[in-house]
């Protein structure tokens, strides 16, 4: 499987971030392969929620909550462009979040985060309980207070993860599928290739003027045997679908409760958090505490029709922050560790990765990422 024609950029990893990426460095006219061990985008990108959220996730301000809100910005247009190249709908839904309290602990919670936000300066709206039942039918009773985030998106990320890997590969991107790296190798200072094998056992080397690590979960696996640690660990989530009566208008959440609305009036439900390694079993605990958070929210849930379950793992680093950028091996950049918020920083982060590439720099402040600091 040794490839003939020499690439500019070799990424690893088809998820969401891998195929971002691929698709802003085909558009600035680099030849681009993604190695991907199975589908594109069959991971963590299609295991979420959605949910583009940094006020109703990230309570605190600072370079990452910055981070979060430029890649939220990128988003209308991103979706539209992904849409046009790819051809498919990503449904992507701008009705906003709204956050409401089914506990005194939660409301407080939401109180801290009003005030907060509002001393940012951002656009949140607190809500009456009779505002928060005019906004969504059939919302438990014990709910009477609310906070509308109007910002706060939400898109198919399923569908998404589909349309962007589509939309590479009509933008001349390579994508093999089946195929996993299995290590790079080094020559002055440089990765000069990388070891791959595919679905029918034949291995080979590939060759690149750069490399971008994106494979969620796995890339430490990648990254160790060149001495450098990434400390990442995976963070199992698990996730349900029902199909309701009538369509949910906005994503509602309540603390780690949340409802998302997708098309055919399907609403998705999160979800679990366990670190219990690459396990990625869907378990009854799992879908009971779900449940109980969906009933807590709308209590006419008991009755939906259940769709299906599936987990995935999110790629989580010490920190919890993204490992982003370069370090000693000049031409191998990093794109990894978006844990809870890959979905919202795929934009955002395809510009970082497609900027150090075909500029040598960015404009974006990316030092808190710099895939280095866990040696430090
Ligand atoms: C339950 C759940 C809910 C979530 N909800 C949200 C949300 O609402 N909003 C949000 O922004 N984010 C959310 N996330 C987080 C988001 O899904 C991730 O941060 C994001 O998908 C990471 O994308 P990725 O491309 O880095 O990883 P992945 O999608 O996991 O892709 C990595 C890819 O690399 C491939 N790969 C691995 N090793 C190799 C190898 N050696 N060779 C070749 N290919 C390899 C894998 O097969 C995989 O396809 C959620 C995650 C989960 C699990």
């Amino acid at each position: 499987m040794t490839s003939s024609k020499h690439k500019d950029v070799i990424v690893i990893g088809g998820g969401l971030i891998g195929c971002s990426v691929a698709l802003r460095l085909a558009q600035a006219g680099l030849r681009v392969t993604v190695l991907e061990r199975g589908t594109p985008g069959a991971e963590a990108s299609s295991a979420a929620a959605g949910m583009l959220s940094p006020q109703s996730e990230i309570l605190e301000s600072g370079p990452f909550f910055d981070l979060c809100m430029a890649s939220r910005r990128m988003y209308p247009k991103f979706a539209r462009e992904v849409e046009n190249l790819s051809g498919l709908k990503v449904d992507y839904r701008r009705d906003g979040t709204l956050l409401v309290a089914t506990s005194q602990q939660e409301w407080h919670e939401l109180e801290t985060a009003y005030r907060a936000q509002k001393r940012m300066g951002l656009s949140i709206t607190q809500l009456s309980g009779k505002a928060v039942h005019a906004l969504t039918a059939g919302l438990s009773s014990q709910i009477d207070y609310g906070l509308l985030v109007p910002g706060d998106h939400s898109i198919d990320n399923e569908k998404l993860s589909a349309a962007v890997a589509l939309a590479c590969a009509r933008m001349g991107v390579e994508i093999r599928t089946e195929t996993s790296a299995i290590r790079f190798i080094l020559k002055n200072h440089r990765v000069d290739r990388v070891r791959a094998t595919c679905e029918s056992g034949r291995s080979g080397e590939i060759f690149a003027g750069h490399y971008v690590l994106a494979a969620g979960c796995w890339s430490a696996t990648l990254a160790e045997p060149l001495g450098i640690k990434l400390s990442m660990t995976p963070c199992h989530g698990q996730m349900m679908e029902f199909e309701s009566p009538r369509p949910l208008p906005l994503v509602v959440r309540a603390g780690h409760a949340y409802l998302v609305p997708r098309s055919d009036r399907r609403i998705v439900v999160g979800t679990t958090s366990e670190y219990i390694g690459f396990e990625k079993a869907v378990t009854g605990e799992g879908l009971r505490s779900m449940l109980d958070g969906a009933v807590r929210i709308l209590p006419g849930f008991k009755s939906f029709k259940f769709l299906r379950a599936w987990s995935g793992l999110r790629p989580d680093t010490a920190d919890h922050l993204p490992i982003l950028g370069g370090g000693e091996i000049s031409n191998l950049i990093f794109a990894t560790g978006h844990f809870r918020n890959g979905i919202l920083l795929a934009p955002v982060t395809a510009e970082i990765v497609s900027a150090l590439i075909v500029k040598g720099s960015t404009v974006r402040a990316i030092e808190p990422y710099r895939p280095a600091r866990f040696a430090d």
